[in-house]
């Protein structure tokens, strides 16, 4: 199939291009390059050092012989975006570009500006290109289950059915999200919702639970090939920040009593999670949503799997509770349904002390580039 991967430079994208790719795919990866430069903004790296697009992708060709296109642009740039659709004719769009952090969305109005205009109109664009110039494109979107917060109630997979008054309908899940960057996202369903109704596209939605883990069958290839390792307060997500945070003797900080549960999967599953959408396409003018996530952890769990490895290489942390720098639930309720993908044959990789030893030593290789300054939060949502 001819796929593009829009976001194929970041961290979710880079290993998704590569998999699709060795799967027999032909690839084109679409990426502004705009999170490399929120590194240098925040004063703030990946923990692995990661090669320029170019040198990712020559070094892809020269192990495997297989070509990936680069169309370097920006989502929100329409020209640029009908330029690629015309010319590379996209069976399948895997839209990763936006700006995924909900600490970077709540610095203040710019950036919850820039993220907003960044991520609604960027996937506004992708449906109009759609539409224009490849109708019969899967678009397949990264949603997040951040869209749904945390409902007293199972939260079922993008449609509950509702009886009221008398009548039923099946109607989109209710969204209650817990920051800009979460909203931004609860748009994005409307507006694809709206455009599957309306134009007849046909779109998955991949709420997807936070991503841990670092490296895919086909980033360790080779050093060039590496993925990114995010760390720092803005960017890092929990299991992956609390590894770092071991790494360099610092206490686990978990935010609040660390009651908050969330869904998690291995970068591994987000990859074959991708593959199965793409092979097995939505129906012309359907939304269809998929919980992409394989297990729950609440927060203080997670410390303590981190702790414990730690222990066990010798190195001795604590776990410290800061005040909570966000607005959410700490004590709730959690439990959501994550059928479908299995149904179509996902078999989970689960969160195994090794995949937590494989991440530390990665980070324990690479001590100097851990900026100590940066591993506690600094941006508040009040
Ligand atoms: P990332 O920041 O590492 O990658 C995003 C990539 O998109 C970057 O390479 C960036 O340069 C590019 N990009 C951003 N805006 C763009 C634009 N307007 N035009 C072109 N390129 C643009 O993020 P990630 O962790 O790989 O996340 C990818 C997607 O998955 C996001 O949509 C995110 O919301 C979703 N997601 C991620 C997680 C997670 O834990 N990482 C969890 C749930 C959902």
């Amino acid at each position: 199939m001819r796929v593009i991967v829009a976001g194929g430079d970041g961290f979710c994208g880079w290993p998704t291009a590569l998999h699709l790719s060795n799967q027999g795919h032909e690839v084109a990866i679409l990426d502004n390059l705009s999170r490399r430069k929120i590194d240098d903004e925040l004063n703030s790296n990946s923990v692995l050092p990661i090669a320029s697009i170019e040198d990712r992708v020559d070094k892809w060709k020269e192990i495997t012989n297989k070509e990936i296109h680069i169309y370097k642009g920006d989502l929100n740039h329409y020209d640029f975006l009908s330029m690629v659709m015309k010319q590379f004719q996209p069976e399948a769009l895997v839209h990763f570009a936006e700006q995924r952090s909900a600490p970077y969305s709540m610095i203040d109005r710019e950036h919850a500006v820039y993220t907003q205009s960044n991520n609604v109109i960027g996937t506004l664009n992708v449906l109009y290109a759609i539409k224009e110039f490849a109708p019969e494109c899967h678009l397949i979107k990264l949603g997040t289950m951040g869209e749904y917060g945390t409902p007293n109630i199972d939260i079922e997979e993008g449609y509950i059915e509702v009886e009221h008054n008398g009548r039923k309908d099946i109607m989109p899940y209710p969204k209650q999200p817990g920051s800009f960057y979460h909203l931004s996202k609860v748009h994005d369903s409307h507006n694809i919702m709206f455009a599957c109704k309306a134009w007849g596209i046909k779109a998955t939605d991949l709420n997807q639970g936070v991503v841990y883990g670092l490296q895919t069958e086909e980033t360790l290839k080779d050093p060039v090939l590496s993925n990114r390792l995010d760390y720092d307060g803005v960017y890092g997500t929990a299991l992956n920040r609390f590894i770092i945070q071991a790494a360099i003797n610092h206490d686990i900080t978990v935010y609040g009593s660390g009651k908050q549960t969330r869904a998690f999967l291995n970068i591994k599953d987000t990859v074959r999670c991708v593959e199965i959408a793409m092979n097995n396409p939505a129906d012309t003018g359907e939304f269809r949503v998929f919980n992409q996530f394989t297990e729950y952890f609440t927060v203080q769990e997670l410390a303590e799997k981190v702790q414990k490895v730690a222990n066990s290489k010798e190195i001795n942390v604590d776990i410290k509770h800061l005040d909570n720098p966000r607005v959410e639930a700490e004590a709730h309720y959690y439990h959501a349904v994550n059928t479908k993908l299995k149904t179509l044959g996902l078999e989970p990789y689960l969160l195994t002390d090794e995949v937590i030893v494989e991440i530390l030593e990665s980070a324990l290789a690479y001590p100097n580039r851990i900026k100590k300054e940066n591993v506690l939060p600094t941006i508040s949502w009040r």
